[in-house]
């Protein structure tokens, strides 16, 4: 078995956590940081209280701006691409 023994943080306990191939896993997610599900969920918990709403807003915000910027990029290759064969067949 790959395991790793994992201190709790928020109980302190040490703990011992599979490598679990099943990524997304609510379980595996909370043995990344704590001994048992109800020390995740206080853990979870922590998290939420620390993030201020507006830092969440902001995060979001951030995100959505480098998605626009992406689409944008492909949307100039994709016009680029399809003008060249024309610009080609004007000129000959
Ligand atoms: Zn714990």
């Amino acid at each position: 078995m790959n395991s790793v023994i994992k201190k709790c943080r928020v109980c302190g306990k040490e703990y011992e956590a599979c490598r679990s191939a099943n990524r997304g896993d609510t379980v595996f997610r909370w043995k990344e940081v704590a001994c048992s599900p109800e020390c995740g969920a206080i853990y979870l918990q922590r998290i939420n209280e620390s993030l201020s709403p507006s830092t969440l807003t902001k995060r979001v915000r951030m995100k959505k701006e480098s998605e626009q910027t992406l689409t944008i990029v492909s949307e100039v290759q994709q016009t680029r691409a399809n003008d060249t064969p024309e610009e080609l067949e004007a000129e000959s």
